[in-house]
């Protein structure tokens, strides 16, 4: 196994040119390399050389090679001693590092912490607090707090295609006293839903989840969801809720009524209601409070662990080191929010 920071300035130097004698590499591809870290412990011990956690982010973030992040060239020269970057077609800040444009920009904080963060963010089933990430990496909760959000970002599940085959579609409500009630128990017992968010989820079963905040439960705001998201065709299964009712134009649309029971056969949505346990067992154990401002951030990222629990934990990781790039925009709107 070669070292990680041997041939730095060789690697980066003239990149694409002559990377010939070194892949370039991609989540699949780095998962097999023996030197990635398995354990926290491991990634911790690894990524103490910031040589090495420059080179893991660099190619994870430029699988075919250092482009500049401002005319998107390849013809970028290595700074070897400021380990920065400069593209040589003439433009303003020529100069980049590894950060610009993505969810590190204009942090200070080094690599090796932000890499450890990055670990038990995307491996802690129950989500982490910023207090949390504050002791054990040694940073103030304010810079925890950032790092936190920023790195949820990068967990942000892009979704393509529609779910098909057996999918659960469902309902929940967070905030208040009635958060734990699913909607039918709740509508039984006569509350109202003022001051709670509700949080609509869609299951494609032995899939992918995509969850959402909706601004109601209205047919007109959930019907256009369900066929945004799943096939014609498709087996969708809910809950007696009137908002579903004319679905089965298009899909074959299965109701539980959960007055009668939770499930009858196959007919049921228990797989959503894990992931709604699941979700509020992060928010109420983890985060003590979710401003309703900042709630889709929770639901991203609980959906990013749901649907790689097939992965391990190292799969896991370099799946957010790997989509750090491009989130700078979004990353703007969280400055200057309270904490
Ligand atoms: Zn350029």
């Amino acid at each position: 196994m070669a070292g990680p920071s041997e041939h730095l300035g060789a690697h980066y130097g003239n990149n694409i040119l002559d990377s010939a004698d070194e892949p370039w590499y991609t989540v699949s591809t780095m998962k097999k390399r023996n030197d990635v870290p398995q354990t926290l412990i491991d990634a911790i011990r690894y990524f103490t050389d910031s040589d090495v956690c420059l080179r893991f982010v660099v190619e994870l973030r430029w699988p075919d090679g250092v482009t500049c992040p401002r005319c998107e060239s390849k013809d970028v020269r290595f700074l070897a001693k400021r380990r920065i970057w400069e593209c040589k077609a003439k433009h303003p800040k020529k100069q980049f590092s590894v950060k610009v444009g993505t969810i590190f920009e204009g942090s200070a904080l080094g690599l090796d912490k932000w890499l450890a963060a990055m670990w038990m963010i995307a491996n802690a089933k129950n989500g982490i607090s910023s207090y949390e990430i504050a002791r054990a990496l040694g940073i103030t909760q304010k810079s925890a707090w950032f790092v936190l959000h920023r790195i949820r970002l990068a967990m942000q599940t892009e979704t393509f295609g529609k779910l098909g085959g057996e999918v659960e579609v469902d309902e929940t409500f967070i905030g208040g006293k009635a958060r734990n009630m699913h909607y039918g128990k709740r509508k039984a017992k006569g509350r109202g839903t003022v001051g709670k968010a509700v949080v609509m989820g869609l299951l494609e079963r032995h899939g992918e989840v995509r969850v959402q905040v909706m601004p109601g439960i209205r047919g007109r705001m959930l019907r256009p969801e369900v066929q945004k998201h799943v096939e014609p065709g498709a087996t969708v299964y809910t809950d007696e809720l009137l908002s579903y009712r004319g679905l089965d134009t298009e899909y074959a649309h299965m109701v539980i009524n959960h007055a009668e029971a939770y499930a009858k056969g196959n007919v049921h949505t228990n797989g959503m209601e894990n992931f709604w346990s699941l979700l509020k067992r992060g928010i109420k154990g983890t985060y003590v409070s979710v401003e309703p401002f900042h709630l889709f951030r929770y639901l991203d990222e609980q959906a990013f662990r749901f649907n790689t629990r097939k992965d391990n934990d190292a799969g896991r990781f370099l799946r957010v080191v790997a989509s750090v790039a491009g989130k700078r925009l979004e990353f703007k709107n969280l400055i200057g929010e309270p904490s």
